[in-house]
């Protein structure tokens, strides 16, 4: 058995749940997964039940997850690694972690935030996840840092690990990883779905959009809802299958068909004329 045990900093919240997971994995050293926010309370509370502390790991620079991290690891005298945070040493897609016996791989995860990492220990299964997946609800994609077509490939990712428990940066253990993955990729097909068909009705902006599809949740949401449905937007532009005819991101956005390329009639994204290998073979061509 892989010792997990959870430290919850006292920051709950709409986007935090109880308040951010902090993991200790492992002792003597252990590895400790997102400090949190910078308080010194929740820090002291880690560092005496972390110590000794091999490596400090940071799943991405949210407030929520990476401020705590270099202080942290300066108290209890450790490295620590992240994608993207000044002053942290900088971590590598697929590289391993270790400490003592552990070995964590950082697994690069991009959706919720481009730097995006989750760390894996293949022996038991056990995924770390940060903000990838969280233990109640949904991710929060808010462009342009969150990216809707990474997410899903991320996600996608994270399936074929074939984890079987899931930690994740807020709210309670997953149990059944895998069956969580795949009701993630569920939900945003059925929001695509959902808004193509407000689309299929004629062009829309995204407030009309959020109206239709969230009329059954508080408008406390909406904010949060409209950023989901602009990603959801941008995802269906980058395939050549929705396009925003107004000034702003707001739209309004209007269904549109995918074009072919002119060469070669295979489909291609969003404006393009010809497909990457149809611009490759001209381009070659002129020398
Ligand atoms: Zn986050
Ligand atoms: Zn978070």
């Amino acid at each position: 058995m892989l010792p997990v045990t959870r430290v919850l900093a006292p920051n709950p919240g709409v986007y935090t749940l109880e308040g951010t997971n902090t993991w200790i994995v492992g002792r003597e050293p252990s590895i400790v997964i997102d400090p949190g926010p910078d308080i010194p309370g929740h820090l002291d509370d880690v560092a005496r039940q972390a110590r000794p502390v091999g490596a400090v790991l940071v799943t991405h620079d949210h407030p929520d997850h990476a401020p705590g991290a270099l202080p942290f690891a300066q108290q209890v005298g450790s490295p620590v690694y992240a994608f993207r945070l000044a002053g942290a040493e900088e971590l590598r897609a697929g590289q391993r972690v270790r400490a003592g016996t552990l070995d964590l791989t950082a697994i690069h995860t991009p959706g919720h935030t481009s730097d995006h990492m989750a760390f894996f220990e293949p022996g038991s299964g056990t995924l770390f996840t940060g903000d990838a997946v969280v233990g109640r609800g949904t991710t929060f994609i808010d462009p342009p840092d969150g990216d809707l077509v990474q997410y899903l490939r991320s996600l996608k990712r994270m399936a074929e690990l074939g984890p079987r428990t899931i930690y994740p940066g807020h709210g309670p253990v997953v149990l059944r990883a895998q069956e969580r993955i795949l009701e993630y990729l569920a939900h945003r097909e059925e929001r695509e779905t959902q808004v193509l068909s407000a689309l299929a009705g004629g062009p829309r902006t995204i407030a009309e959009m959020v109206g239709a599809i969230y009329a059954d949740q508080p408008k406390d949401v909406h904010p949060l809802a409209a950023r989901s449905v602009l990603a959801h937007l941008l995802k269906l532009a980058d395939e050549g299958r929705a396009e925003c005819t107004g000034k702003t991101e707001d739209g309004p956005w209007a269904a549109a068909t995918p074009r072919t390329c002119q060469r070669c009639g295979r489909l291609v994204r969003a404006k393009a004329r010809y497909c990457n290998s149809c611009s490759l073979a001209m381009l070659q061509a002129e020398g």
